[in-house]
Parts: C-alpha cells; structure tokens; sequence
C-alpha cells in the first residue's frame, strides 16, 4: 500500500491521526514527501533531488552503504538489550572514550537512544551526584523534549505554548557577539562580563538556601542562531560552577563528532574538560543511537543501588551503526573535510556580503560545517530581516531545490549544518542559489510572506 500512497494522501491521513504540534517543513507552500537518501541529497517521491544543508543527523552521507550493511547483518542475528554481553557495545563504548581529549576526566558510558534521554540522564546524574536541584542554562537553549528536560529548555519554557521559567532552573543571557558585544569591548571582556551572569545566578540559588545541581550548556547554541561562546566563557563559567559544588554538562547533540572542524568536541574547541558529555543525532547516522558520557566520580555517585536499565540502549544493531560512523569519519577524514568545506563557504559567504545583493546579511559565523548566517535589514541597527529569510528559505526550496533551517532568537539565521560529505560544489550552488534569492528579495511583496516553520 504504501508504494502507491499519494503524497496528498499521505498528507490527509497525517493530519487525521497525528497531533498537530508535530509540525510539518514547508507546510504553507509544499510539504515534502521524502522517500529516499543519498549522500547529502534527499529525493522526493517525484524523483527530484534536494541538496541537503540541515539535516545533521545524516553525518556521513544519507543511506550510506557501510552503515546500512552494518545495521542489516546485525538484526539479521539478535538486537538484544545491554544486560547480555555482546561486543558491540563495549567496543563503541571504548571507541567513543578514544575521541575524547588525553587526560580527560570523562571516562564512562551510557547508551540511550536519543539526545533528550540523553540529557534527561545526564540531568539525573547531575542531581543524584550533588544531591542538589537547581540548574542554570543559557537562553534560547534547547535541550530536548520529556518533561525534566523540557524544563531547562527556555526556548520551549519561555517560547508559544510554554509555562514560564520553572522555579528551580536559572536563565542567562545568550553570549551572542554579534548582538550582545558592545564596540569597545575585547572579547575577553564580552567573556567576562556574560560569565559574570551565571555567578549572579550562582549567587542567588546560595541566596535561596539551596545549590546547583548543573550547568548545561551547548558547545555551538544551534537554536539559538549558531552562537559560538567566547574564548574563555566556559572556561570561567565552568570554575565558578565548580566552586559551588556544582557539575559542568556539555550538549554535544548538534556540533559533536567532528562537525566544528577544528576539535572532534566542541567542548574542547573552548579549553574545558566537562562532568557529563551527551551527544546523538549524528551518531547513528539515522539510526536512534545517543550516549551520555562522564567522570567516574559522577558514576560512582550513581552505583547507588537502584539500577538504570533501558531496553533499547545501547542495543548492538544501533551499536553497529554507530561503530561504523566513527570509522567512516576517520577514513573519510570528515572532521578535516567539515574544516576545509566551513572556510570556503565563509569566504564565498563573506565575498557575497560585499556585493550588493548581500547587503541583508549582517554576519556570517560559526566553525566548520556548523554556520550561521544571520540576515538584517540594516547593518547599524541590526534590525532582523526574519520576513526576507522566510521567502528566501522558500525561493531556496522551490527555485533550486535546496533544504535550508531557520533558527535564532528573530528567525533571521540560516543554519548550515549538512551532512559531513557536503562538499565543495554543494557549497557554490548554495551560494549561488542564496545570491540570486536575494536579488529576488528586492522584487518580493514581503507583506504576502508567511513564516514557515523549517
Ligand atoms: N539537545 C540539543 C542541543 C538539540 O538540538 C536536540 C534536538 N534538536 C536535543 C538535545 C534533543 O534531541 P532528540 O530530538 O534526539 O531527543
């Protein structure tokens, strides 16, 4: 049945039996029906090929025929559950502890099967090791979606539909350079004076009679519009944290693996060693594969009797394809590829502010093929050009068949975060395409313009 299913059909039945809080890319101008994967394309069911610029999970090339045969020969055999042996798991599990710095502190594994029970676990660890409650994170940040972690996720808290900032969890302002640093400011500066937010909170959880628990923090904020911290942020945040008592998370669900080029973590990108590490979109290449990783100091305070089982955690078969993704960005040198592809497409990004059609956009950033390009209709007044992105994003779709995402705190950031094997050409249809949507900005009629959930 399904081989012959309509996309208007499937589209109809969709709207039936599912919850429309599940949104659907494009469902204002053409949702898309997407039924096969290659690289860093998606195909249609009309067989057109869209060049791929969000999808991170997809890290080394979609359907790629190293993964899929791992995965197949697998399930062929058993996907059992982590009370068996089996030597999949401890193999990816060492060869997971391999990717991280020398010396550093983060030497245990947990299996899970996604980036919010990733961070549902690492807040539980965090909590059970300090015996304290509070956490504090950064704004706009997003760390997944059950219900513990939905509460330190001021992008859904404070966002539609959301309950306001729980009591317990502390917001700070979002060390944003572009819009946040003042001109006469070094970046040193701008690190101090945004560190200084999180002691304040520090402060008043002490004030309150109670401690932090946890800061958690992404490496590079994805939601947030690609905002990369400022050297020496962490590093500060992170001694005042621990001068509390408190324990250091770093969200590794969208930049890990290699994507920021230059570090394999984006952690270590800023000079820190954290408690507790998850990462997992990329990790499975597609299939659910996530991992929490942390100090045996942290583990040790979790032996404590009760037992964490997880029937699907760190099953072999995911553990088959997440075995095969770590060799393939080490064969494929995806990691240098994602830093050689990040700076050619920052330097045709930043040829293409000079021109006249690029005057909309206000800065380019971010590291590897983790970028951010954030639009304004005035480079003094930085004000956000969020309806110019949502046409762009549209004409990026329907005249050149591009796969784009829009995030930041005015939905006026391009994020660039494609799968590893974007390459050189894909870059140059990008940047050509994005030349000539923007020339076509200037003929728009922007008041017809919805925005479009990507
Ligand atoms: N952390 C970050 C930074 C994320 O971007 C996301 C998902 N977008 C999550 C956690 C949650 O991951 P998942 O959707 O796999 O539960």
């Amino acid at each position: 049945e399904a081989e012959h299913m309509s996309k208007e059909e499937v589209y109809a039945l969709r709207k039936q039996l599912f919850c429309d809080a599940q949104s659907i890319s494009y469902e204002n101008s053409d949702p898309l029906m997407i039924v096969r994967g290659e690289s860093h394309h998606l195909i249609d069911d009309r067989g057109f090929r869209y060049l791929d610029s969000r999808n991170n999970p997809a890290c080394v090339g979609w359907q790629r025929q190293a993964v899929v045969d791992a995965v197949s020969r697998q399930l062929a055999k058993t996907n059992s559950n982590t009370r068996y042996l089996h030597p999949y798991p401890v193999l990816l599990a060492r060869e997971l502890i391999r990717t991280m710095p020398t010396g550093s502190r983060l030497k245990r594994v947990f299996f899970v099967n996604s980036g919010s029970e990733a961070n549902d676990l690492a807040l539980r660890l965090a909590r059970t090791h300090t015996g304290a409650t509070d956490v504090v994170v950064v704004e706009r940040a997003y760390h997944g979606h059950t219900e513990a972690v939905l509460a330190i996720s001021p992008y859904k808290f404070l966002g539609k539909g959301g309950k306001g900032c729980p009591e317990q969890t502390h917001v700070v302002p979002c060390p944003d350079s572009y819009r946040e640093r003042s001109d006469h400011e070094s970046e040193q500066e701008f690190a101090s004076r945004m560190a200084a937010y999180v002691d304040e909170k520090l402060e008043y959880v002490e004030g309150q009679g109670r401690r932090t628990a946890a800061f958690f923090v992404e490496s590079g904020m994805s939601v947030a519009g690609v905002i990369m911290p400022p050297r020496g942020y962490l590093t500060s945040v992170y001694a005042s944290v621990r001068a509390q008592g408190g324990v250091c998370v770093a969200d590794e669900v969208q930049v890990g693996f290699g994507r920021l080029g230059g570090h394999f973590w984006g952690f270590e990108q800023q000079g820190v060693d954290p408690d507790i590490v998850t990462m997992a979109k990329p990790f499975g290449n597609g299939v659910p594969l996530a991992a929490v990783v942390c100090s045996d100091a942290v583990a040790n305070s979790f032996t404590n009797g009760m037992e964490y089982f997880n029937t699907f955690g760190g099953n072999p078969v995911a553990c088959a394809a997440g075995l095969a993704v770590l060799e393939i960005i080490q064969s494929d040198r995806l990691q240098a590829h994602a830093a050689e592809t990040g700076a050619y497409f920052c330097e045709r990004l930043h040829a293409l502010m000079q021109t006249r059609a690029g005057c909309l956009i206000g800065d380019v950033r971010g590291s590897g093929l983790f970028l951010g390009i954030e639009f304004v209709r005035d480079r003094v007044s930085k004000e956000p050009a969020s309806k110019e992105v949502s046409f762009i994003i549209t004409q990026l779709l329907h005249q050149h068949r591009i796969l784009t995402s829009c995030d930041g705190k005015h939905s006026n950031v391009l994020v660039i975060k494609p799968p590893l094997t974007f390459d050189k050409s894909s870059v140059n249809t990008f940047v050509d395409a994005l030349e000539l949507a923007l020339q076509s900005v200037h003929d728009a009629d922007l008041s017809k313009v919805q925005h479009t959930p990507t």
